[in-house]
């Protein structure tokens, strides 16, 4: 069937049109004026982003590249670090860390659940010696959200730096780096931020900084001090991905002309609650009950309903590509995502597919005013008073 495709997965995400002209032009020089000018303006919009008033770096590489470069930069081998892990992608802080040769203290929590502030409190406790705590502030396997705000709090007054992957986070919800007290936060070009892959950002607290010039050196390519020292000129250390950045200078432009960031969060809170109020009228089960992420929404899938068939049919017969379960939950979940370039005509299409492919995978649904309620519940949302963050969303 000729439809359009629409990408509804928790990354890579649809690019605005804007951004893919931008894409095309041909090279300029990433040692000449030109480049300079456009990496010291992307600059300064991205300490906006991050909330932060240091460097943020970019760096060639997907976001994992981000997190090899926070785990390489700050800790010696042989240091203790705190892992949150509560799904893929804290079980990839891990896996970093123990490849540099840290001890790691794994907190586990149930995938779909976030860690609270006493489960950490406690570790600490246990662990006067740590030196580091890694989590995730949406853990994307799961579509949990963990209250990394509160986190920090603990951190802030002790000598542990909190280290936050935001990959599906910044630019989707609030993630104010220095007000929070975040050490160390790093993102992906392709999730929040309307760009392909291949370009990551990361930046440090001025604590941070201090740990980092006491670290030598053990792996040559992420050397923040050599970035941080070149992006003062507006340079990189290396060959930068000149498009990448141009296309995030344009995506960065069309965010601040839309109404910043206050609007991107508010359009993300509302998308979010259009999805959660449809798969609910679907009588579906939210699979992160409570404190969930404002970019993906994870639907465990009743028993009996062939969930590799669901996506296939969504796919071939609506165009819509969602993303499936991991480990245990393939075959057995949706992650719906509804970050960067997706609307609310885009989340409304995916609701639709999702109806349809669910009936064709052997599902029972009961509600047929399920569009109607999804996008009562995003006008409502959409309506929060300016400046007002969500609080049932913050953890
Ligand atoms: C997507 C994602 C990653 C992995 O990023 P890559 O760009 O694939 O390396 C890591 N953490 C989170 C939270 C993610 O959503």
């Amino acid at each position: 069937m000729l439809n359009k495709p629409r990408l509804l997965t928790p990354g890579p995400t649809p690019l605005p049109e804007r951004v893919r002209l931008v894409l095309a032009q041909d090279m300029i020089h990433h040692r000449k004026p030109a480049f300079k000018k456009l990496l010291l303006e992307t600059e300064e919009r991205l300490k906006t982003l991050f909330g932060t008033s240091q460097p943020v770096i970019p760096l060639s590489c997907s976001g994992t590249g981000a997190m090899t470069a926070a785990v390489h930069s700050l800790f010696l081998p042989g240091e203790k670090v705190i892992v949150v892990n509560g799904g893929k992608f804290g079980e990839r802080w891990t896996k970093i860390a123990e490849v540099h040769g840290l001890e790691v203290v794994e907190i586990r929590i149930p995938w779909g659940q976030t860690v609270s502030v006493a489960q950490l409190e406690e570790t600490l406790r246990h662990n006067p010696d740590a030196k580091g705590v890694f989590v995730q502030l949406c853990e994307t396997s799961t579509g949990a959200q963990h209250p990394v705000e509160a986190l920090a709090r603990l951190t802030r007054t002790r000598d542990v730096l909190l280290i936050a992957d935001g990959i599906s986070a910044v630019g989707i919800s609030p993630c104010p780096m220095d007000t929070w007290g975040i050490d160390c936060l790093l993102t992906g070009s392709q999730k929040g931020l309307m760009v392909p892959p291949g370009l990551a950002l990361i930046a440090f607290s001025e604590r941070a900084w201090k740990k980092i010039r006491t670290v030598p050196a053990s792996c040559f390519y992420f050397n923040m001090e050599g970035e941080e020292k070149n992006l003062l000129k507006g340079q990189g250390l290396f060959t930068s991905p000149v498009n990448l950045l141009l296309g995030l200078h344009e995506s960065l432009t069309m965010i601040d002309e839309n109404g910043g960031l206050e609007a991107i969060y508010r359009k993300q809170w509302a998308l979010t609650c259009m999805v959660r109020t449809g798969v609910r009228a679907l009588d579906l089960e939210l699979f992160a009950p409570k404190h969930y992420a404002w970019g993906v929404t994870s639907i465990l899938l009743p028993s009996g309903v062939d969930g590799k068939k669901l996506l296939s049919v969504a796919e071939t017969e609506y165009g819509v590509i969602f993303a499936g379960g991991q480990d245990d939950y393939a075959g057995r979940m949706v992650r719906f995502g509804h970050m960067g370039w997706v609307d609310w005509a885009d989340v409304t299409a995916g609701l639709h597919a999702l109806y349809r492919s669910l009936k064709a995978a052997g599902g029972y649904v009961a509600s047929r005013d399920y569009l109607e309620q999804a996008l009562d519940a995003y006008h409502r949302a959409l309506d929060v008073e300016p400046g007002r963050i969500i609080p049932e969303a913050r953890s």
